[in-house]
């Protein structure tokens, strides 16, 4: 029975089937089974595993031309997958490498643009001869404040004052008693700011505040010691331009007074207010132009 069926199948499905079951079948039977086999055979015998019904069933599975279509299809919907995955991806990419091109711009648009406005402050660096006496080279290590100073010296300019500094070692030969004394920077009668010493050494102005500070020297017309418009306000960008460079609050804008008791800067000692409305006008200046000059002093 089962052999029969077996041979149905094989007639009913292919002619290769035919040919395998040729032996024990004949073509009448064939031609008969064709007629009777029907698809709920054909499902009982696919059920029904036997060593005989195993090759047949690897039959069916080579014969099942069915089945192809789906597979067929199925490898075109897994293409078709990845293709439109791939297209997905390249189109996801493209949008986000956009978003990256744009959206910087758009941040750099909202954003609320400072430039700093600072004029440059013209500074002259003429830098003393390294000499014990006004330039040891004592480096400055860390920059809190800055000192202010007068010169002492009436009607006498920046250069001038430059140059007293560049002589105390000539100055101090022989002497029992030399003079210490330089200053960062001296500011002239007309605003011409000179750089006696760079920033990263010790001035010899300010005793115990020589190590964390700059000092500034102004000259004056006569014996008041107030300082010269124009040599005012080169010390106001100067002093501002410090602020910006070494983030010094107005607390950091002190007098050799304040260092030491010393009446220096004379006037600014003596008109307290004149002091106060000093440091007031750096502050107007760092918030109407910044603190950056285009120029380093
Ligand atoms: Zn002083």
């Amino acid at each position: 029975m089962e052999k029969d069926n077996g041979t149905n199948h094989s007639g009913y499905r292919s002619g290769t089937r035919n040919r395998y079951n040729g032996g024990s079948g004949n073509s009448s039977r064939d031609r008969y089974n064709n007629g009777s086999g029907s698809s709920s055979h054909n499902r009982y015998n696919n059920g029904n595993g036997s060593s005989s019904r195993g090759s047949y069933n690897s039959r069916s599975r080579y014969s099942g031309g069915n089945r192809r279509r789906p597979r067929r299809r199925r490898r075109n919907n897994v293409f078709l997958f990845f293709v439109t995955g791939a297209v997905v991806l390249g189109v996801l990419t493209t949008v986000f490498l956009l978003l990256k091109i744009v959206l910087p711009a758009n941040e750099k648009k909202e954003q609320p643009v400072t430039v700093p406005k600072t004029a440059a402050v013209n500074v002259v660096k003429d830098y003393l001869t390294p000499n014990p006496y006004s330039r040891p080279q004592d480096p400055l290590t860390k920059i809190n404040g800055v000192v202010v100073h007068y010169t002492a010296n009436p009607g006498t300019d920046a250069e001038a004052n430059r140059n007293y500094f560049e002589g105390l070692a000539e100055a101090a030969a022989g002497k029992s008693n030399p003079t210490y004394a330089s200053s960062h920077y001296v500011i002239g009668l007309d605003g011409t700011i000179i750089q006696c010493i760079p920033l990263t050494e010790i001035s010899y102005a300010s005793n115990d505040r020589n190590d964390d500070t700059v000092s500034i020297e102004c000259c004056h017309p006569d014996s008041t010691g107030k300082f010269t418009p124009d040599t005012y306000q080169s010390l106001v960008k100067l002093v501002a331009w410090l602020c910006g460079e070494y983030n010094i609050h107005s607390d950091g804008i002190i007098r050799h007074y304040d260092v030491t008791g010393k009446m220096c800067p004379k006037y600014y000692v003596e008109h307290e207010d004149e002091w106060d409305s000093f440091k007031m006008d750096v502050e107007d200046y760092i918030d109407k132009n910044g603190t950056t000059a285009t120029q380093a002093p």
